[in-house]
């Protein structure tokens, strides 16, 4: 029996999330000759976002919209993909590590009777065997896992596995599916969003960050000028939304968001350990701190000891001479 692998898309204000396009890379690396078969959920009509997936890999796409559906419910969202997963008999399920995917996932796996390889961070091949990596003790180690259940389902952390080059001549099947979810006992009617707009956090390739070192909310004003030049996005540590200088949305690290960017600027954080478990696993960590024994330079790359206040102009200056 050759490989079916179904992968979740992630559906945020209307758009796919790109970790839905990595999901698609990973869902080939566990096996190159597998069908994929996505599976879009929402409300009205979903057919751009079908193509879409199919242009990033996907061999055919099952939408299932409904009113109900238009923002993520467990219950709504569970009852539409499990129905496609019955459909399908798939030997493989792959979504994002985020928010919604990891309540989502946990649950489909129960009702699976089946194991959940979570938050793998990249994938080898044993001998043709997917062999799945994933960081345990808040980053500071890495374990290998495989799976021996029936089905391989895993969910993948955002910015880990590139996604495949977008292909806009790929074609593939679109097929709509009923599910009734009309009686469902929750719906999110709004969502008021906290955070700015701008880019996710969890999707930023390049993120500054700041700490209790800022020391207000009007002291976030450069680093937010900085994640512009850069095109990133600004996220805090827990000691900065503690004083209430930014949004628990922005929070990195144990209690907070998980993040890998490729660059991560450290501003005035002293690099906690419950910090550094959202965080240290960055591609390239830049810190700038005043207290030059401060922990966070035992984890970067690049440190600058000085006052954020002077260095942070400075680079914003450089940066745009660029
Ligand atoms: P501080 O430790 O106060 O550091 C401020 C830094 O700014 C200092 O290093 C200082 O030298 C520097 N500084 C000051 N002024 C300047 C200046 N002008 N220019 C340059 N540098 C300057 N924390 C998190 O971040 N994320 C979490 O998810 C998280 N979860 C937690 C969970 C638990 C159960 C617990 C107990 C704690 C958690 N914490 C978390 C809190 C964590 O322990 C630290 O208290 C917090 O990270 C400290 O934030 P900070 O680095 O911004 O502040």
């Amino acid at each position: 029996m050759s490989d079916k692998i179904v992968v979740i898309g992630e559906v945020r204000e209307g758009e796919l999330r790109n970790v839905s396009f990595e999901a698609v890379a990973a869902a080939k690396k566990i096996s190159s000759d597998a069908e994929v078969v996505g599976v879009v959920v929402g409300d009205g009509s979903l057919d751009d976002l079908a193509k879409e997936m199919i242009e990033y890999g996907v061999d055919r796409v099952t939408t299932v919209s409904h009113s109900n559906l238009k923002t993520y419910t467990s219950e709504g969202y569970g009852q539409a993909v499990m129905a496609v997963v019955n459909d399908e008999s798939p030997t493989g399920i792959v979504m994002g590590h985020t928010s919604i995917g990891k309540d989502l996932t946990p649950k489909l796996a129960s009702k699976l009777e089946t194991g959940l390889i979570s938050d793998a961070v990249g994938i080898e091949s044993d001998g043709g065997q997917p062999v799945f990596i994933r960081p345990i003790y808040s980053g500071k180690a890495f374990e290998k896992k495989i799976n021996t259940s029936d089905i391989t389902f895993v969910t993948i952390r955002p910015n880990n596995i590139p996604p495949l080059d977008k292909d806009e001549s790929r074609t593939g099947e679109v097929n709509a599916k009923d599910v009734d979810v009309a009686d469902i006992r929750t719906i999110v009617k709004e969502v008021i969003r906290k955070a700015a707009k701008g880019v996710d956090l969890s999707e930023a390739n390049v993120i500054v960050a700041g700490g209790r070192g800022v020391k207000s909310a009007d002291g976030f004003k450069p680093l937010y000028e900085l994640a512009e030049v850069l095109g990133g996005a600004v996220g805090a540590s827990r000691g900065a939304c503690d004083a209430e200088y930014c949004d628990y949305a922005l929070q990195i690290g144990q209690t907070g968001k998980v993040v890998t960017p490729d660059l991560y600027i450290a501003v005035g954080i002293s690099g906690a350990i419950q910090h550094l478990a959202g965080m240290s696993n960055s591609k390239v960590i830049v810190a700038i701190n005043k207290d030059a024994e401060s922990n966070i330079f035992n984890v970067a790359d690049y440190g600058i000891v000085g006052d954020l206040f002077e260095v942070i102009p400075l680079l914003i200056e450089e940066i745009k001479k660029i």
